[in-house]
């Protein structure tokens, strides 16, 4: 086991609730690596590849939900979101993102630890062929689908060359990031 820790990356700047997590994750044997900020979180994960992603929404450089875009371009590591915003929407907009749980802060021990476990044993189970479960942007009566890259108007499929397609794409993914 110790050749074979998951290396977990937390993503906090709060040291109080930065140090009860990586105390937590050292405690049950996974490796921890920590970043205060994205800007670092982006670095570390680029040159560590962890196994698992803890993050925090509200950095003091960036919002958290850059850092699940930037991972969620070219993997699937698992991300947990660690949230004081209990607000609905928060929740929704990280699933659509990508995140795999979300959890809101205060929270017990037990319970993150067990999502963490939960969250690498779904991803060590579902196939590895690098597919991204992209989801789906909703607004009014549009809908995409990421997986298929289908675009839907009342729910009737509009048909739509690759590059219409991907303008269109393009462009829910900026009204996600600038969270209109
Ligand atoms: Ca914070």
């Amino acid at each position: 086991m110790t050749n074979n820790k998951y290396k977990v990356m937390v993503v906090e700047d709060e040291t109080n609730i930065r140090n009860l997590v990586v105390t937590m994750l050292e405690t049950s044997g996974y490796q921890v690596l920590i970043a205060k900020n994205c800007k670092t979180a982006q670095t570390i994960y680029t040159s560590h590849m962890p196994d698992l992603i803890i993050l925090d929404l509200g950095l003091p450089d960036k919002d958290g939900m850059n850092l699940l875009e930037y991972v969620r371009k070219d993997s699937l590591t698992p991300i947990i979101v660690l949230s004081a915003r209990s607000d609905e929407k928060d929740k929704v907009l990280a699933s659509d993102m990508g995140a795999n749980d979300y959890v809101t802060k205060p929270f017990g021990s037990a319970e993150l630890l067990a999502r963490v476990r939960t969250a690498l044993r779904n991803n060590r189970n579902c196939s590895n062929e690098g597919k991204l479960t992209g989801g789906r942007f909703v607004l009014k009566d549009l809908e995409i689908d990421y997986d298929a890259r289908q675009i839907f108007i009342k729910n009737e499929e509009i048909k739509l060359t690759q590059t219409e397609y991907n303008i269109i794409e393009l462009l829910s993914v900026i009204r996600l990031s600038i969270r209109v």
